[in-house]
C-alpha cells in the first residue's frame, strides 16, 4: 500500500512514522526541510526558533514517543524566567503549571529525529493530484510526475488542504470551516547578553504578543545571543503584506514600548511572514478521512492551535487506518473491492 503524504511538519511527520511499518510511505516537502512551523532559521552565526516556542506533552502518543530513548536527546524541558510586559505598566511574573518542551539542539531537532528513516522528497511542491485508474497521480508545479499511489495524506494547513483536495474531498466544507490567522516573526542577533531580567514574555496590549531570548532555551549559544520577537496574530493580519523595513521599524517602536532599548544591542534583525501560524477555528475532529476516495487530512487544524494536537493527529489517523487496510473495520463495498485490488 503506497500512500503519499504532502508536507514534513509534525503532524505529517508524525503519521509516517507511526505508519512506516504497514504501508509504503513517501513524503512531499516544499522546502529543505522538515518540521514546518516547528522552526529554526540560522543566519550567520545566529540561530532563531522562530516558529512554535515550545510544546506540551499532555497526549499518550507524544508520552510515550518522548519516554523512547530515541527522543530524550532532541528534547529537553525549557524553564524560562517567564514575565508579563505591557507599555507604562509593572513586569509580572508568570509560572507555567505543566512541562514545556523544545527540540535540542534546535527546534527542529525533535521533528528530524521524526524523520530518520523515512523517504522524503525535499524542496518539492505538490501542486496537483489527479487519478490514475483508482490511484493518485502527484505532480509538482512544472508538471512534473512524482509517482502514483493508493492514498494521498496532505499534512498542510487547511487552506492548503482545500486547494490541493478541492472539492472532490467528501469533508471539504469542514476543511474550509477551519480558521487560521497570520503571525510576523521578527529575529533579531544581539552584539551582546541581553541585559534583561525576564527570558520569555508575554506580550499585552502591544503589536507584539511574545519575546524570548533564544539562548535560554537549552543547549543553545552561549555566545551569539538572538531575541524572537512574534507579533500579534491580529496586528500580523492588518500588516502582513507590508515592506520589511516598515514592518520592522513598527515593530521595533513597539518592541522599544515594553524594553528599554539601551538592554539591546542590535546587530542585525530577519523577518518571517506566517501566513497560517496560528488556528483560530478548529474543525475538532483528529482527522478527516474520505475512505471512498482514499484521501485524508490531518494538521493542528483539525483538532486545536498547538503543535501536540498537529502530533497526535498524525498518529490518529495512522491507528485509523491500520485498522482499516487490515480489515478489522467493517468497510464499503466500493472501498473493499479498491482495497483488494
Ligand atoms: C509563529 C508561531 C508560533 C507558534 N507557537 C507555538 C507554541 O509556542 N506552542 C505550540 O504548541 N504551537 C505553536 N505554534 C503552532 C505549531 O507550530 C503548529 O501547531 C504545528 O507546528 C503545526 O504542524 P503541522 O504539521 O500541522 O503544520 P506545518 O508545521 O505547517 O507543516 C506543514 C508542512 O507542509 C509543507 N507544505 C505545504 N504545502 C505543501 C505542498 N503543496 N507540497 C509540499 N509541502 C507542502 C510546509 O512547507 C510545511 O512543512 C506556533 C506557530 C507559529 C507559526
Amino acid at each position: 500500500m503506497r500512500i503519499a503524504v504532502i508536507g514534513a511538519g509534525l503532524s505529517g511527520l508524525s503519521f509516517a512514522h507511526s505508519s512506516r511499518l504497514f504501508a509504503d510511505i513517501h513524503l512531499f516537502e516544499k522546502s529543505r526541510g522538515v518540521g514546518g512551523r516547528l522552526a529554526t532559521r540560522r543566519a550567520a552565526d545566529y540561530e532563531f526558533d522562530h516558529g512554535a516556542q515550545f510544546f506540551t506533552c499532555r497526549s499518550k502518543s507524544l508520552k510515550s514517543l518522548l519516554k523512547g530513548d530515541d527522543f530524550q536527546s532532541a528534547v529537553s524541558e525549557w524553564q524560562p524566567k517567564l514575565v508579563t510586559l505591557a507599555p507604562d505598566s509593572e513586569t509580572l511574573k508568570r509560572t507555567w503549571f505543566e512541562p514545556h518542551y523544545v527540540g535540542v539542539p534546535s527546534m527542529t531537532a525533535f521533528p528530524k529525529r521524526l524523520a530518520r528513516g523515512l523517504a522524503l522528497s525535499y524542496s518539492t511542491r505538490v501542486r496537483e493530484i489527479t487519478r490514475c485508474g483508482n490511484r493518485w497521480q502527484l505532480k509538482d508545479g512544472n508538471g512534473y510526475e512524482l509517482g502514483v499511489f493508493d492514498w494521498v495524506v496532505s499534512a498542510t494547513p487547511a487552506p492548503q488542504v482545500a486547494m490541493l483536495f478541492g472539492a472532490r474531498f467528501f469533508e471539504h466544507s469542514l476543511v474550509e470551516e477551519a480558521q487560521m490567522s497570520p503571525c510576523i516573526a521578527l529575529m533579531i542577533a544581539l552584539k551582546d547578553r541581553p541585559q534583561l531580567d525576564f527570558e520569555a514574555a508575554i506580550a499585552q496590549q502591544s503589536p507584539i504578543s511574545w519575546l524570548a531570548i533564544n539562548n535560554s532555551k537549552p543547549a543553545r549559544s552561549t555566545v551569539r545571543f538572538g531575541l524572537v520577537v512574534h507579533s500579534s496574530n491580529e496586528w500580523a493580519r492588518a500588516h502582513i503584506d507590508e515592506e520589511q523595513t516598515a514592518i520592522e521599524n513598527q515593530l521595533l517602536a513597539a518592541l522599544n514600548q515594553l524594553v528599554d532599548p539601551d538592554f539591546l544591542s542590535i546587530q542585525e534583525i530577519h523577518l518571517q511572514r506566517w501566513r497560517y501560524a496560528k488556528v483560530e477555528k478548529a474543525v475538532g475532529k483528529e482527522f478527516l478521512i474520505d475512505e471512498e476516495n482514499r484521501l485524508a487530512a490531518v494538521g493542528d487544524w483539525c483538532l486545536g492551535n498547538r503543535a501536540e494536537d498537529a502530533f497526535v493527529s498524525g498518529c490518529a489517523l495512522a491507528e485509523h487506518l491500520e485498522r482499516l487496510l487490515s480489515g478489522s473495520q467493517g468497510l464499503s463495498s466500493t472501498l473493499k473491492s479498491n482495497l483488494s485490488e
